[in-house]
């Protein structure tokens, strides 16, 4: 299997924000990637724009540091040449400073996209400048990023500000979940085999997990995730992602609006989430290691570190089988995993003594990605018919070998499609309101009722009325292991 890159046309790619974290950390090795792959053409160029005085050579200066960080192990002989084409301009994204400058820059016969890596607060004011300065026509696109608003209210005001000067299709919301390798593997599982859509449905599914597990806590970030907490930083966006890709219906094709119609679909036929079926939590101190509360620096902090809640799809596929979700910090491994749980056999003829057996399909996202299928066959040897569960295991990396290891991140693919103009990956207007309109009233009735979330310790699968959620319908969560 030989990997096909193919060569985007020639762009300019301009990050208001270039100075920042997120440039630094991701969007910036992500592009280095990608020139190294060969999928970056003579000719792009990528500005960096934001308040710093600086000029071309210390910016790229910046640019080499935050490669030698963050780069990893990926790299090619003529790093010089990536650097050659990057320029700086000074921008202030709410005066007047570097805009004509910025507009002399660009060519206008490419596509150019610009890509808000600040804060959402200055997202219209971007939008209206580069209007303003005629930068906002047909070949331009902006790609945002999250958080997309604060609840439904702030969302819709952010839409209806780019709309002012941006048509829907030239806005990419970004959702990196998205771009990972293995979320699109949940399209191509379901779609591209016929083994598994014909069960797909709450006549053979009994329930579905999604688990998304994190070892570290809230670190550094803390000014920003008391403001969040669990459910808008993991739930409305990137949960309900993936909830999305397991229960939607198969799109006519695999393009962007067939695909978000879909997704969009799912989320309006989300029932109301009943009170007793949301358990938040907060991780307490441990040792050395200081709590939550002292990460977001309030000792009465009445944020989530965690959230496990049970959802329920209200359509002819899913009426029935609940989906339940569940994600926190400083839990007992890190792992992401979709496990859809079939339902028992009707009826056993190896008879009672055989015990109970369940066919669960995992789709491990990070790490190991690959699919687990359980299957239940007999115990070896002599003695009777006693019965087993086996894995059918795949992991990717064995099975693709070399193949599996130049695969692009998520931020190198999300940006390329930037580039080419496919919005598949990207989260639309609509879909980032049906998600928040899922998730205000859930947070409102905590918020209204000054809820405090219950606590759990380091390095268990949080509180023990999480487990309670699941036990009182007969279920069980899958064990958190990496
Ligand atoms: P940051 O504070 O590190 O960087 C902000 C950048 O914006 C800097 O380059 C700064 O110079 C520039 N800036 C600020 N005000 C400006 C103005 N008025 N005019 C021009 N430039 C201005 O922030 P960050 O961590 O890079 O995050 C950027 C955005 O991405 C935020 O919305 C954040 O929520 C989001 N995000 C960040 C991460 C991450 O890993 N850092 C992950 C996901 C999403």
């Amino acid at each position: 299997m030989v990997s096909r890159v193919i060569p985007v046309d020639p762009f300019d790619l301009v990050i208001i924000g270039g100075t920042g974290d997120l440039a630094r950390r991701k969007i910036l090795p992500a592009l280095y990637r990608r020139f190294c792959a060969g999928q970056m053409p003579d000719g792009a160029r990528v500005i960096g724009a934001a308040r710093s005085d600086m000029d071309d050579a210390a910016w790229r200066d910046f640019v080499g540091a935050a490669l030698d960080e963050f780069a990893g192990a990926a790299g090619c002989d003529d790093r010089g040449r990536f650097l050659s084409m990057l320029s700086y301009v000074t921008l202030d994204a709410l005066g007047a400073r570097g805009w004509d400058k910025l507009a002399e820059m660009l060519d206008s016969s490419r596509v150019r996209a610009f890509y808000f890596s600040v804060g959402p607060r200055l997202f219209g004011p971007l939008a209206e400048r580069l209007q303003r300065h005629g930068l906002a026509d047909e070949g331009a696109r902006i790609v945002v990023e999250k958080p997309f608003g604060h609840d439904l209210g702030s969302a819709r005001a952010l839409n209806v500000a780019l709309a002012q000067h941006f048509d829907e299709n030239q806005i990419y919301r970004i959702d990196h979940y998205l771009g990972k390798e293995t979320v699109q593997n949940l399209m191509a599982i379901r779609f591209g085999n016929m083994l598994f859509e014909p069960l797909w449905n709450s006549q053979y599914v009994d329930h579905i997990q999604i688990t998304v597990a994190e070892t570290v806590g809230v670190n550094g970030r803390g000014e920003y995730y008391e403001r969040a907490g669990a459910m808008r930083d993991m739930v409305q966006n990137h949960m309900m992602q993936l909830l999305c890709l397991i229960a939607m219906e198969p799109p006519a094709k695999f393009e962007p609006d067939a695909v978000r119609d879909e997704k969009l679909k799912v989320i309006r036929a989300l029932d109301p989430v009943e009170e007793t079926d949301v358990v938040r939590g907060q991780y307490l101190a441990d040792g050395a290691q200081p709590g939550f509360k002292e990460h977001v620096e309030n000792a009465e902090s009445t944020t989530e570190s965690f959230i496990a809640l049970k959802a329920r799809i209200s359509n002819w596929r899913w009426a029935g089988t609940p989906f339940y979700l569940r994600t926190g910090k400083r839990l007992r491994a890190r792992t992401t995993e979709i496990a859809v749980v079939f339902k028992d056999t009707p009826h056993s003829i190896f008879g009672p003594e055989a015990g109970q057996h369940r066919n669960i399909l995992t789709i491990r996202l990070q790490p190991n990605e690959g699919i687990d299928l359980g299957v239940t066959i007999k115990e070896p040897g002599p003695g009777g018919m006693r019965l087993i569960d086996v894995p059918l295991d795949m992991t990717f990396a064995q099975a693709l070998g070399p193949e599996a290891e130049g695969v692009p991140d998520a931020y190198e693919r999300l940006i390329m499609d930037v580039i080419r103009g496919n919005q598949t990956l990207f989260m639309r207007g609509d879909e980032v309101e049906a998600a928040w309109a899922w998730t205000d009233p859930i947070i409102a009735r905590w918020e209204e009722a000054g809820q405090v979330p219950l606590t759990y310790d380091t390095g268990s699968s949080g509180p023990e009325e999480a487990l309670a959620l699941m036990h009182r319908d007969g279920r069980r969560w899958r064990e958190i292991r990496a």
